[in-house]
């Protein structure tokens, strides 16, 4: 058993880091810092790396502790969480140059890239897969990790709200509930607050939102001048592809966000009821789930708004 196998490398490594997808969400900081707290439980102090995230995020216990960089350049093991695919991790040469490797994950489009691989697609958040794995390991949960993985839970959930949701989520969730796990600070701290940055943002992607194909595709950008004018953050663009998916009748909601290197765009894409946007993803080389997925496409904003719809339109 996999489970198995990755508990025996967790437990002989001397040095450990932890890994993440690039413009990490809540599941990707909250799945790394359950981990990290839980090696601890094995007497192992794990580096986690990831060089910027949303400071929404820094009340989760353990953020004070978040690295930028190592001087360890060959860790004995590395292990990447909620992310699907090698290209997209965040610091990646520290995976890259590990002696084993672990990839815990719950996108249905994930590669397999590590020497272990536990990819759960019917999970619908890496906190949750990571749940089932420390029930395995028998770890008790403490307020502390159940925190970081409630912050997962709710975000990658949008609240709850989300397809994917399984009787687990809410067994789990009340577990939490019971160990002191404050839901409701959290839910505010992670999807009610919004940055003022996000929110000048909110407003400008409102106001170029193109409603396409009789109400069903909404298209809308934010260019890195836009950014720059309203003074945006890591993370300050989280959300703004679920406001055109919120509209009656869209089954597809396109946001593209143009990169810091102005070469392109990175496209996120949520769907209603039917529309495979993981699979459109996967055509421009990126992936995610069948109802939340994303990519990245080069060029203007005319060729890469051209590109993507030709494909959506084709999907409707
Ligand atoms: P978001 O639109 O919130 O950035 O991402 C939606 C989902 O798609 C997330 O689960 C995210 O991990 C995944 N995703 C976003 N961009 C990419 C990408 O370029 N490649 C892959 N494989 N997955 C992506
Ligand atoms: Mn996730």
């Amino acid at each position: 058993m996999t489970l198995d196998e990755i508990l025996e490398e967790m437990k002989i490594a001397k040095t450990i880091v932890i890994l993440t997808h690039e413009s990490p969400d809540g599941d990707a900081i909250g799945s790394s810092l359950a981990l990290q707290l839980v090696l601890e439980k094995f007497g192992k102090e794990a580096d986690v790396i990831i060089p910027e995230y949303s400071r929404l995020f820094s009340f989760l216990p353990g953020t004070d502790k978040i690295k930028k960089e190592s001087n360890i350049k060959n860790y004995d093991l590395a292990i990447s969480v909620d992310n699907a695919d090698l290209k997209r991790l965040a610091q990646k040469e520290y995976f890259e140059n590990a002696t084993k490797t672990i990839n815990i994950d719950h996108h249905g489009s994930n590669n397999m890239f590590a020497d272990l691989n536990y990819v759960n697609p019917v999970s619908p958040a890496c906190c949750e897969t990571l749940a089932g794995i420390f029930e395995y390991f028998q770890i008790d949960i403490t307020k502390e990790i159940g925190s970081c993985l409630m912050a997962g839970i709710i975000t990658d959930t949008g609240g709850f709200r989300h397809s994917g949701i399984t009787p687990e989520t809410f067994e789990f969730t009340a577990e939490l509930i019971r160990k002191g796990v404050n839901i409701q600070d959290i839910y505010k701290r992670t999807l009610r607050t919004k940055t003022k940055a996000n929110f000048l943002l909110t407003k400008k992607v409102i106001d170029r939102m193109e409603i396409l194909e009789n109400g069903k595709i909404t298209f809308t950008y934010i260019t890195m001048q836009d950014e720059e004018e309203v003074q945006a953050e890591p993370g300050d663009h989280e959300g703004l592809v679920d406001i055109g998916r919120d509209i009656e009748g869209v089954e597809v909601s396109i946001f593209i966000r143009q990169n810091k290197e102005k070469t392109g765009y990175k496209i996120s894409m949520r769907s209603g009821n039917y529309v495979n946007v993981s699979d459109i993803c996967f055509m421009f080389g990126g992936g995610g789930h069948p109802r939340a997925a994303g990519a990245f496409i080069q060029g203007n904003i005319e060729q890469v708004k051209e590109k993507v719809l030709k494909e959506v339109k084709k999907s409707l």
